[in-house]
């Protein structure tokens, strides 16, 4: 089913993202985790596409398990890193060929070591460009990422919003956003984009957190802020791991307590392959049009 059909039809959508287990290059170990994450009931699951587009050929792999396996709808990501027009088609041709209608357009970031993102030849140099292309096959339902932040390369906050309109003109059917951990940002950023003209669904990216070491390193890769409190909690504890992740699942259910309230369409968790975070969080959180 297309995404955009839940939108339509769910008071809730709710999803979870993971990501290729590149490094053993099997999809085995991800089996558990996606079989866990779909006792929860998300509407669909989501699949990362490696920095640099390295996990290509396993995000088609993961995005066609799911398919195949028929129990949870599937979107997988799709980057214009280092891609040519034919190597962006070779992939969607794919994904066409194993019935995944779902995906989420982006440009990506630059490979390691690479400061800047450099449009690849005869590639795209805007997930925009890749919004354009992928609707001309007709087939595709289409997400884009967006930045209650603000997108860290973008001169300012109001030109972001500008380039998501770009991204949303282009065909795009619905907004993810990029993780944060103060909701104001997030009901500026809707604010903004509904002043702006965007009439698509915008879903909040939640991201619980796990570890210390990790959110510190995100927050500088993605320019997300952690609140000064938050921070201090997280600094407290960062060695007792145990204790950080009870932190970070009471902060995610914090956040989407105050976030249903002022209705939102859904959610999309970052699980980090991991189920029992956003087991508990949606335990104690009740999701309309769900039991
Ligand atoms: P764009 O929308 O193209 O924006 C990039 C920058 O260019 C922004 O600063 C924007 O303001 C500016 N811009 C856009 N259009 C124009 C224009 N026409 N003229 C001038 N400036 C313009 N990365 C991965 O590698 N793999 C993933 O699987 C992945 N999944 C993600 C999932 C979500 C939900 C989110 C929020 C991010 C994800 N990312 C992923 C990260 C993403 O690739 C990076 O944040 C990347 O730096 C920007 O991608 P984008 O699609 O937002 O780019």
């Amino acid at each position: 089913m297309k995404i955009k059909e839940f939108f339509e039809t769910k008071p809730c959508v709710m999803s979870f993202e993971v990501f290729p287990p590149v490094r053993d290059g099997s999809i085995d170990r991800l089996v558990p985790v996606i079989d866990r994450l779909s006792d929860l009931n998300p509407d669909f699951i989501s699949v990362t596409y490696g920095a640099g587009g390295t996990s290509r050929d396993m995000t088609v792999e993961i995005a066609s398990f799911l398919k195949k396996k028929g129990t949870v709808e599937a979107m997988a990501h799709l980057t214009c890193v280092g891609a040519s027009r034919e190597q962006i088609d070779t992939v969607l041709q794919e994904l066409k060929a194993n019935g995944v209608i779902n995906i989420l357009a982006l440009r990506g970031d630059p490979p390691e070591g690479q400061g800047r993102f450099e449009k690849p030849k005869n590639g795209f140099g805007y997930a925009s460009e890749l919004v354009e292309y992928t609707g001309t096959y007709k087939f595709f339902c289409i997400g884009v990422a967006g930045y209650p932040e603000g997108h860290l390369e973008a001169p300012s906050f109001e030109k972001d919003i500008e380039n998501l309109k770009k991204k949303v003109d282009a065909g795009s059917d619905f907004i993810i956003t990029q993780l944060f951990f103060n909701n104001e940002y997030f009901y500026r950023f809707r604010d903004a984009a509904t002043k702006a003209g965007i009439n698509v669904p915008v879903v909040p990216g939640i991201f619980p957190i796990i570890s210390y070491g990790q959110i510190k390193k995100f927050t500088e890769l993605c320019g997300a802020t952690l609140p000064p409190d938050l921070r201090e909690k997280l600094e407290r504890a960062r060695d007792d791991k145990q204790a950080v992740e009870r932190i970070g699942i009471d902060h995610a259910l914090k956040q989407s307590e105050d976030l249903l309230k002022q209705g939102v369409p859904g959610f999309h968790f970052y699980s980090m392959n991991r189920s029992h975070h956003v087991e508990e969080i949606l335990r104690n959180l009740s999701l309309p049009g769900r039991s």
